[in-house]
């Protein structure tokens, strides 16, 4: 395709035509490197797709988008950054920048005629707040391929028994099937961050458990609100629920009573909430 990219000496200039120092508080550490780039778009797979891209900044990534994509949404909510993204994406028909905060967009709104693509070099700050929006949001998307810390990564794709496994782990697998990932140097952005990143695509399943998820999360709450505990004591406590009780929901559900909560995969956490949900 044509060669729209910015170069990090482009992009410098750029920061600098409008008197801008990247916002740490913001999340601002940009993609200065094509290669990682062009792997982060092939491996959204957004041909002719309409993509939403949360946290634009200067428009790196938003110009391949564009190249490929039918449609793409840049949320950016800095308006500062904003001069940048608009002198980069003036000629680009197909890009609408939309300054909002991700968190509050509504994401119905922008859907035309196909579930949209997310795609984003996440803001880290907020990088769980927007996971937890993007499954809220699941109706309107189809897969979401996102720049998180590697310490996040390792969470979201971490196996019961590992130290990792935890509520974000039952949540993503709750509604979604990772479906590939690479990790990335923190040498790949300016300014340079102090961790290293991890790309990761996930989509959402078909056939997300039908169940009460305000309640199923409740228990797999109670189940990690002491994690070195059994879940015998972690439900009891939390739930405020007898523990002879508790003792004989957890043998309905076929779960011995020593398990930690890191041992329960997503079976077991359903299996818990089929037994409690009357309960709760
Ligand atoms: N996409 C650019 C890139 O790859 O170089 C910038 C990525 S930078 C890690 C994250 C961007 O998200 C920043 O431009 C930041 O201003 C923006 N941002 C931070 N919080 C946001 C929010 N709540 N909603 C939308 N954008 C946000």
């Amino acid at each position: 395709g044509v060669e729209i990219a910015i170069t990090i000496s482009e992009l410098l200039s750029l920061l600098e035509k409008y008197h801008l120092k990247p916002d740490k508080k913001l999340g601002q550490n940009f993609l200065i490197d094509e290669n990682i780039v062009r792997k982060i778009i092939n491996l959204a797979g957004i041909d002719q797709k309409e993509v939403l891209e949360i946290g634009s900044g200067p428009g790196t990534l938003t110009a391949f988008l564009s190249q490929k994509a039918k449609k793409v949404f840049a949320v950016e909510i800095d308006k500062k950054i904003l001069n940048v993204l608009k002198e980069v994406c003036q000629n680009l028909s197909n890009v609408e920048i939309i300054n909002e905060d991700f968190l509050e967009l509504d994401v119905k709104k922008l859907t035309i005629d196909q579930k949209l693509c997310v795609v984003g070099n996440l803001p880290y700050y907020v990088t769980s707040q927007i996971l937890f929006r993007l499954f809220e949001e699941r109706d309107y998307i189809e897969s979401f391929t996102i720049m998180v810390q590697k310490e996040v990564a390792q969470r979201l794709l971490a196996k019961p028994g590992s130290k990792d496994y935890g509520i974000l782990t039952v949540a993503i697998n709750f509604y979604c099937k990772i479906e590939d990932y690479f990790h990335v140097s923190k040498n790949v952005f300016y300014p340079r961050p102090e961790v290293d990143s991890t790309v990761l695509k996930a989509s959402f399943k078909e056939d997300i458990p039908d169940i009460d998820e305000r309640k199923f999360f409740r228990i797999v709450h109670a189940c990690f609100s002491t994690r070195r505990k059994t879940i015998l004591n972690s439900l009891s406590n939390s739930l405020e629920i007898e523990k002879a009780e508790v003792k004989n929901i957890l043998n309905k559900a076929c779960l011995q009573e020593n398990l930690r909560a890191e041992d329960l995969d997503l079976e077991h956490f359903i299996k818990l909430y089929n037994e409690l949900e009357n309960r709760i």
